[in-house]
């Protein structure tokens, strides 16, 4: 079997004397150190540290099944609203269930 055909295309360019060095840990060291940043930055994360804001959701506001005390909620950081936004109150299957209800009042 031919071995240099097993070659990965990038490698054909690099003569074949050509020595590659690669170092065990190159690199390793920085990676290592952001991620004990990382995990620092967020074990130390908590509400004060999230971005503030007090907006409405938009998609409540534009919502005519959202209940008007839902359309007035100011959320207290992005996070929440996003998660909100992103959560079961608009999906589909929920927008529809609450329009049943507000056409067929109990
Ligand atoms: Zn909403």
């Amino acid at each position: 079997m031919d071995v240099l055909g097993e070659e990965p295309e990038e490698w054909r360019d690099i003569p074949h004397d050509h020595t590659i060095i690669v170092e065990a840990d190159e690199g390793l060291e920085g990676i290592e150190q952001d991620w004990e940043v990382f995990v620092g930055d967020w074990v130390n994360k908590t509400e004060d540290t999230l971005e503030k804001t007090s907006l409405p959701c938009v998609l409540c506001l534009a919502d005519p099944t959202i209940a008007q005390a839902a359309k007035e909620k100011l959320w207290s950081t992005l996070y929440l609203l996003n998660q909100h936004m992103k959560g079961s109150v608009h999906t589909r299957f929920a927008q529809l269930k609450r329009a049943i209800r507000v056409d067929v009042p109990r």
